[in-house]
């Protein structure tokens, strides 16, 4: 086996693509629609939630699916899908041959959500981990007081007559939002992306609760769920705005906003466990804090390396 830090991993006599464009009909395996991940050509094949999302958010109409835990074989390679708990239909994506085993995290996420099914993770003898917020300087605080920030931040805003205002991700964080606002009957309004993203949640049967799409009123009931981009666009009389995101939590998002480090990724404490629970033999860090995360993990005797431009085989 051979990996490339461009997402192609060759075996004896044939490839698969993970996350990047192949080789013309070389299978393309997405582990979820986010667009630094989503592939729009060629031979791809995904969960059907990501299926659906690469329709409705790019036009890909040829993709094929695979339900989570069923094995596809491509030639000598067998494929599985496992829930990664970072959006609806985000997978891990599990590569075995005869030899050996190959895990790609994709983007992952420990914590249980309300909006996508929780990680499920598999053993594998190699992998390769997305390291996003693969430092120590990201860990994140109890669930419970992130959504009391939340609550907090609306009953703030409406005290000072303010309309509450989340920039939030249009895909993945605002449904999240949205299924946390829903367990307190709290009305939101949504941008058009994110209303788009929502109604794909609701056709593979996640409650969102009750919303409706914003539609520049100078006033809303309830909240606003924007994107960064279209918060400044926003007509609402006297808002007041909430970045969402994980990179809340170092401060260097957004400095006007209040700031809620609700994540959709694993924060440093949980990627360590994670891969404690894949049990890999070799892992490679790609992505965010490659070097970081590798060097906390040889510390925790992993034979580990970022996956950088250069080319590994095993
Ligand atoms: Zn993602």
């Amino acid at each position: 086996m051979r990996i490339h830090h461009q997402g192609r991993v060759e075996f004896e006599d044939s490839a698969v693509m993970l996350d990047h464009a192949g080789r013309d009909g070389e299978p393309i395996i997405l582990s979820h629609a986010h667009s630094d991940h989503a592939v729009r050509k060629g031979r791809i094949i995904a969960s059907p939630e990501t299926t659906r999302l690469l329709q409705v958010r790019y036009g890909v109409k040829t993709a094929e699916s695979l339900d989570y835990g069923k094995q596809m074989s491509l030639g000598k390679i067998k494929v599985t899908l496992y829930p990664s708990g970072h959006i609806l239909g985000s997978a891990q994506v599990l590569v075995e041959t005869s030899r050996t085993s190959l895990l790609y995290s994709g983007d992952i996420k420990l914590r249980a959500g309300y909006s996508c099914r929780p990680i499920r993770i598999p053993e594998a003898e190699n992998l390769i981990v997305e390291a996003t917020f693969g430092t120590h300087l990201f860990q994140w605080p109890a669930r419970e007081r992130i959504e009391r920030q939340v609550f907090d931040f609306i009953e703030k805003s409406q005290i000072s007559g303010r309309t509450p205002v989340f920039m939030a991700y249009s895909l993945g964080k605002s449904q999240e939002l949205l299924a946390l606002l829903a367990r307190e009957k709290i009305h939101a309004s949504v941008s058009m992306t994110v209303w788009e993203m929502s109604k794909v949640y609701e056709e593979f049967g996640v409650d969102l609760g009750d919303y409706r799409l914003y539609a520049d009123e100078g006033s809303v009931p309830g909240v606003l769920i924007v994107t960064p981009q279209k918060a400044r666009y926003v007509k609402v009389a006297n808002p007041g705005f909430a970045a969402v995101s994980g990179w809340a939590i170092t401060r260097r998002f957004n400095r006007g906003a209040t700031q809620i480090p609700l994540s959709d990724h694993a924060d440093f404490g949980e990627l360590l466990r994670y891969v404690d629970g894949v049990g890999p033999k070799k892992v490679w860090t790609t992505h965010g804090y490659a070097r970081e995360l590798a060097t906390a993990l040889r510390h925790r005797g992993y034979d580990a390396c970022p996956l950088d431009t250069r080319q590994f085989a095993i």
